[in-house]
């Protein structure tokens, strides 16, 4: 069986193909790719499989444009893999907001794809080109299985303490106002993998997953289940990311749009693009940059002394209503390769039972143990694979 999974953004469509022939653990990938700069002058698509490798650039206008694009090099006959799209037996699609209806991927129908323009409100920028990449796929691909995999829907377990804000209740029940969660399936696949790399049972494991890339969140995870996570409402809440504030205090937000008479867009802009790594160091939003300016640049190394004491005080947190730690997990570009980062978080926490060992510390982009010897939490390093979660969901739910 094979199997194409599509992740669509506002301006991109990344891609790979799966292919699978009865476990979980057989699934291949054939080929992966992203197109960029969709409607944007300079589009062009990136193409990798096994023995090929190319880069072409053409207009595309639009999202439709780009999948027929997709599929016209995964069938072509010099690069493609497949003999023609008709060899594409499901499709299963990234969306980043299933709101709370959806605490598990579902088959697309019609039902479910108007659910999801339903949170069309709850995720403006993200849901939008997840839906015009389900529609065009649907159009290309008449009667072709679509799956949609929710990065929400791993924390629909968190209990309601949790998901609650102290707001008024009647927002909750008007607009839908609570955490909700994200990089849901990032969480799902290292937690997985780290209780397998533990040798414990899922169903009996404690683990604070830390998923930290441009975008940053943890998530508490108790016997599988996650029972809470930073981000909330939004993507914008809790740690310290590339270009997002992470948790403030709400009132800043009206004490500057007052003072700089700032509008909504504006204070959007601040917030979203402007603040975190890039907003502190006033370098970059790279912990690369940051990393490299530190030594001779005050504000850099605020910045990384800021992402270590954030993330303590999660891990704190967590810790605390995990009830115990097994283990702690690293993923995402700064998780798997920054050895100064994954330090720095991790020093002093010993009277939680955790340290970290300098030497297997060193280790970049694949599975590890970096916990020292005497330390009684173990500490990994664990590549996340989003696209395999959802092949597997696309698998289970239309394949098996
Ligand atoms: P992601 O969103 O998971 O692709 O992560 C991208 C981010 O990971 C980049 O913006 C960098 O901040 C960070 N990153 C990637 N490689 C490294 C590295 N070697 N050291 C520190 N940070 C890194």
């Amino acid at each position: 069986m094979n199997i194409l999974v599509v992740n669509c953004g506002s301006s991109t469509v990344k891609y790979q193909l799966f292919s699978v022939d009865g476990k979980e653990e057989d699934f291949q990938v054939r080929a992966k790719g992203i197109v960029e700069r969709i409607g944007i002058a300079g589009s062009k698509l990136e193409h990798k499989s096994d023995d090929q490798e190319l880069v072409r650039e053409r207009e595309v206008a639009n999202h439709r444009v780009a999948l027929e694009w997709i599929v016209e090099v995964l069938a072509d006959p010099k690069v493609g893999v497949l003999r023609d799209i008709t060899e594409i037996d499901a499709v299963g699609h990234r969306v980043v907001h299933g709101g709370e209806d959806f605490s598990d991927s579902a088959v697309i129908d019609q039902e479910v794809l108007e659910a999801i323009k339903q949170c069309v409100n709850l995720a403006p920028l993200h849901n939008p080109p997840n839906i015009l990449g389900i529609e065009a796929c649907q159009s290309l691909m008449p009667g072709v299985p679509q799956v949609a995999v929710f990065d929400t829907a791993f924390h629909g377990t968190i209990p309601k303490q949790a998901y609650i804000y102290a707001l008024p209740y009647q927002y909750y029940e008007k607009y839908k106002i609570r955490r909700y969660g994200f990089h849901g399936t990032s969480h799902r696949y290292v937690s997985q993998r780290g209780a397998q790399m533990l040798g414990i049972p899922l169903s009996e494991s404690k683990l604070i997953t830390c998923h930290m890339g441009g975008g940053v969140s943890f998530a508490a995870v108790k016997n599988g289940k996650s029972i809470d996570t930073s981000m909330g409402f939004t993507p914008l809440e809790g740690l310290v990311m590339g270009t997002r504030s992470g948790d403030l205090d709400p009132a800043i937000v009206l004490f500057l749009m007052e003072k700089e008479g700032l509008s909504i867009e504006e204070m959007d802009e601040i917030l979203n693009k402007k603040s975190g790594v890039l907003g502190v160091s006033g370098i970059s939003s790279d912990t690369r940059d940051i990393e490299a300016a530190a030594p001779t640049n005050h504000r850099a190394q605020l910045t990384l002394d800021l992402i270590a004491y954030r993330a303590k005080k999660y891990i704190g947190a967590y810790h605390a209503i995990l009830g115990g730690l097994d283990g702690i997990v690293f993923t995402a570009g700064i998780g798997e390769n920054s050895s100064y980062i994954r330090k720095s978080i991790c020093q002093g926490l010993l009277h939680l039972g955790i340290e970290i060992d300098d030497q297997r510390n060193k280790v970049r982009r694949k599975e590890a143990f970096i916990n020292s010897d005497q330390s009684q939490v173990k500490v990994m390093v664990i590549p996340t694979n989003e696209e395999l979660v959802i092949a597997w969901d696309t698998w289970k739910l239309v394949g098996k």
